[in-house]
């Protein structure tokens, strides 16, 4: 049960973080969604200024329950 290798994906505009684990239920993706499933049109759901190439990948060293 180690989070070590999880990726999480952060918006460089308002600092939306996008964590697999949890997916964007709001968004219509559920929890457990890959970042490669999601459509690279999407648009960062807080700001709506950035789309998904923008996001930077990063260690998501926190884990899924971090808030
Ligand atoms: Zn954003």
């Amino acid at each position: 049960m180690s989070a070590a290798g999880a990726l999480r994906y952060r918006c460089p505009g308002c600092g939306y973080l996008y964590r697999p684990a949890l997916g964007a239920p709001r968004e219509g993706f559920p929890a457990g969604t890959p970042w490669s499933a999601i459509p690279e049109d999407w648009a960062c759901p807080d700001c709506v200024v950035r789309e998904k190439p923008d996001f930077v990948e990063e260690p998501d060293a926190q884990g899924p329950d971090a808030p």
